[in-house]
């Protein structure tokens, strides 16, 4: 049974990481981005409603996010474990969370926190060139990160769930050390 949540700023390398793992124990990657961006596309309601948010760098408000998190959760492939990635994003949604969790009997293992330096971010992202790795944009996820999304490391950490992991090195060696926290 393998359950992560992984943290980190935008450009961490999480999405990278969380498949290699994923895929090695055999766990679905939730990625909320991933999902969004998957409405966005099909246009459906959600991606409708998601996209100007998105698009500014901005977190889709918790209406949108919390029942599909609890929909996908609910999913028999979860009977494994899962690896959550991008959820939750603030202090409200990991409060959700944990009383899902408590409702269906689960408990997470481990969060894992990818660290990177804010120059190393901003280059990471100009490169990769999704639509919302605009420099103005980046710069606003990266303070939305600061605000809404950092101080779950030191919840996370109060609980003694917090590992954090250095992610400004080679990938291999990131997944190296993952992998020796998700067996440990
Ligand atoms: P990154 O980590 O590079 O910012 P993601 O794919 O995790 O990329 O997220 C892209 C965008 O999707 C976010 O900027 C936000 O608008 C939206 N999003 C993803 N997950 C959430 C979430 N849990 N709550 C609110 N918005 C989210």
């Amino acid at each position: 049974m393998t359950r992560l949540i992984f943290l980190g700023p935008p450009g961490a390398g999480k999405g990278t990481q969380a498949q290699m793992l994923c895929q090695s124990y055999d766990v679905p990657h939730i990625s909320t981005g991933d999902i969004l961006r998957a409405a966005v596309k099909e246009k459906t309601d959600l991606g409708l409603k998601a996209e100007g948010f998105m698009k500014a760098g901005e977190l889709v408000p918790d209406d949108l996010i919390l029942g599909l998190i609890r929909e996908r959760l609910s999913k028999e492939d979860t009977a494994n474990g899962w690896l959550l990635d991008g959820f939750p994003r603030n202090v409200e949604q990991a409060e959700f969370l944990n009383a899902l969790l408590e409702e269906i009997g689960q408990s997470c293992d481990v969060v894992i926190n990818l660290e990177v330096p804010d120059d190393v971010l901003v280059e990471r992202l100009l490169d990769r060139g999704r639509v919302d790795d605009k420099e103005d944009v980046i710069r606003n996820r990266l303070e939305v990160y600061r605000e809404q999304t950092e101080p779950l490391i030191a919840l996370y950490d109060g609980r003694n769930q917090l590992q954090s992991v250095n992610g400004n090195q080679e990938l291999s060696l990131v997944t190296d050390e993952l992998t020796k926290i998700v067996e440990s």
